[in-house]
């Protein structure tokens, strides 16, 4: 795979894109122009790696929006250093854009062929070390836990418990929530063992979460 000139003009076009409908963290910024997108693309739709819009990665799912991306990124505050979970691995460009920010990434997918398919790709075409599960997102990482940062890419609709047990005290989580069409997307910080706070950052579009049964 290479990235060409061609490609690093299209992604600045992007960024240039994303500024434009107000990401200002530069950051996030920074870490989605160094990142191929097109890498996460089979070949055959390489033209479409640099426009604004979600794409099929298979098994029913899609890569986010690279303004989705960017605005969850940003919404999630991230520091060097933090242990971030994310749940919904996909292709696995969010993971990417949250390490090459410099976070210990953890990521769950629920679904086998999906994750099999990332699992090897991430290994062999990219220099970020991820950790990457096989499991129900619903239920986080116990052994991992706690988390600083917990971001979910698929419609939740309801807070999984489980989620809000593993943050840290002053974590953050950001979720879309809504079993509708839309979600809303939620940030909540955790302000104390049996407490948050929440506030509320527009509609979205993902696809499901995923239940205990079932899609593999
Ligand atoms: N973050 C991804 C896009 C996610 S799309 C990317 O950057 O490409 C949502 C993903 O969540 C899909 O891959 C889907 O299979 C996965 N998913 C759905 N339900 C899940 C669950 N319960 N646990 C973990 N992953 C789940």
């Amino acid at each position: 795979m290479h990235d060409t000139y061609k490609h690093k003009g299209l992604r600045k076009q992007l960024i240039e894109s994303l500024r434009q409908k107000n990401i200002s963290d530069e950051r996030v910024l920074s870490a989605m122009e160094k990142i191929p997108r097109h890498f996460f693309l089979d070949s055959s739709f390489l033209e479409f790696a640099y426009q604004d819009k979600p794409f099929p990665i298979g098994s029913g799912q899609t890569i986010s929006q690279p303004y989705t991306v960017a605005f969850q990124t940003e919404l999630l505050q991230v520091e060097k250093g933090q242990k971030v979970l994310e749940i919904g691995t996909g292709s696995a460009y969010q993971a990417c854009v949250l390490a090459e920010m410099g976070a210990k990434v953890y990521s769950i997918e629920r679904q086998r062929k999906l994750y099999l398919k990332t699992k090897s790709f991430v290994e062999q075409k990219l220099p970020y070390k991820l950790n990457l599960f096989l499991a129900d997102g619903n239920e986080g990482l116990p052994s991992y836990a706690p988390f600083d940062r917990i971001l979910i890419t698929a419609a939740a609709p309801e807070i999984p418990q489980p989620l809000i047990d593993q943050l840290k005290i002053g974590g953050i989580m950001v979720i879309p929530l809504g079993a509708g069409n839309t979600q809303n997307m939620l940030r909540i910080t955790k302000t104390a063992v049996d407490k948050t706070e929440q506030e509320m950052h527009g509609a979205f579009r993902f696809v499901p979460l995923l239940g205990m049964i079932g899609n593999d």
